[in-house]
C-alpha cells in the first residue's frame, strides 16, 4: 500500500538538523514502493536560543531538487515546512513571496517563544494546560496565516511532554480542535498525520486519538495528509500502511499531497 503513496514531508541537508542526501531519499523511497517525496526544508525566522540557523536558499535547494530529479526513480516536489510564531508572520509572507514550492506545510514549534524540545515548557503545566496553549497559538496561527497547504503534526506538542497521557485527545479539547478544523476545512488544507510523534520517546510512546480523525470527517475534513518527518532515508514512509488502514477505518478513502499547490488524491 505504501506504493502509490508520496511522503509529504521529509528534510534533505538542506535543513540544518538533518544529512539526508536527496539522491539517498530517491532510492530508498523506490525501494519501499513510495510514488514520490517532498522535500520540506525548514524555516524558523526568529527562533529561540537560534544556536542553529533554520533557514535555506529555496533557489540553491530547488536546483537540487530538479537536478536530483532527472536520475530519479521516484518524483521529487518542492517544499518548505514554516514554523508559525506571532512575531514572524510579515517576514516569513516576505520570504515566500519570492519562491514557488510544491507544498507548504505550516507548524508549530515554538509556545510563548520557548521550545518545547528543551523540556522547561513543562514545568509547572498540567498536561491541559501545556498541550491547550499550544493549541490556542495554532488556532491563532492558522487564522492569522492562511498561506500553506497542510497543517503540520497538530500534535507535535506530545513528543517531548514529561506526562503518562502522550496524545492530544479529543475529548479535552474539543472546542479548539472544531475551530482548528474548520478553518483548514474552509481553506482547502490538509490535516497531517505526523508519523515521526508516535515513536517512543522519553519512557513512552504518543499516540493518535482516534476521535480527532472521526470529528475531523463530521466537519466535512476530507485532505489528509501522510508524513514521515524522516530526517534520515531510514525513516521514510515509516508507518504509512497502519496509517492508511487507520484512515479507512475512520472512513478515508484517499490521501493527498501536493504539487504546485494543488492537492492529488491517492486512494489507499
Ligand atoms: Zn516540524
Ligand atoms: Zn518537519
Amino acid at each position: 500500500m505504501v506504493k502509490k503513496l508520496v511522503d509529504t514531508h521529509t528534510h534533505s541537508s538542506f535543513s540544518p538538523d538533518s544529512r539526508m542526501k536527496m539522491a539517498e531519499a530517491a532510492l530508498r523511497a523506490h525501494s519501499l514502493g513510495l510514488a514520490g517525496v517532498t522535500f520540506t526544508d525548514h524555516l524558523d525566522l526568529k527562533a529561540p536560543g537560534d544556536n542553529l540557523k533554520f533557514a535555506f536558499d529555496p533557489a540553491e535547494q530547488q536546483s537540487e531538487i530538479y537536478a536530483t530529479a532527472e536520475k530519479s526513480p521516484v518524483r521529487l516536489f518542492t517544499g518548505i515546512e514554516i514554523g508559525l510564531q506571532p512575531c514572524n508572520l510579515e517576514e516569513i509572507k516576505d520570504f515566500l513571496s519570492h519562491f514557488k514550492f510544491d507544498t507548504v506545510i505550516a507548524s508549530v514549534h515554538f509556545v510563548d517563544g520557548v521550545d518545547p524540545y528543551e523540556g522547561e515548557y513543562y514545568d509547572h503545566k498540567s498536561e491541559k494546560a501545556a498541550y491547550g496553549r499550544y493549541l490556542e497559538i495554532m488556532a491563532e496561527m492558522v487564522d492569522a496565516y492562511p498561506y500553506f497547504d497542510i497543517l503540520g503534526h497538530y500534535d507535535y506538542i506530545v513528543r517531548y511532554a514529561p506526562y503518562n497521557v502522550r496524545s492530544i485527545q479529543y475529548h479535552n479539547f474539543s472546542d479548539i480542535l472544531d475551530t482548528i478544523f474548520r478553518s483548514l476545512i474552509t481553506g482547502g488544507k490538509a490535516l497531517e498525520i505526523n508519523t515521526n510523534t508516535y515513536r517512543y520517546r522519553n519512557g513512552a510512546t504518543p499516540f493518535l486519538d482516534l476521535n480527532i480523525l472521526l470529528r475531523y470527517r463530521e466537519l466535512g475534513g476530507e485532505l489528509i495528509s501522510l508524513g514521515s518527518d524522516a530526517h534520515s532515508a531510514d525513516r521514510l514512509g515509516e508507518e504509512f500502511d497502519a496509517s492508511c488502514e487507520m484512515l479507512k477505518r475512520c472512513g478515508f478513502r484517499y490521501v493527498v499531497n501536493f504539487e504546485e499547490r494543488k492537492p492529488v488524491f491517492t486512494t489507499i
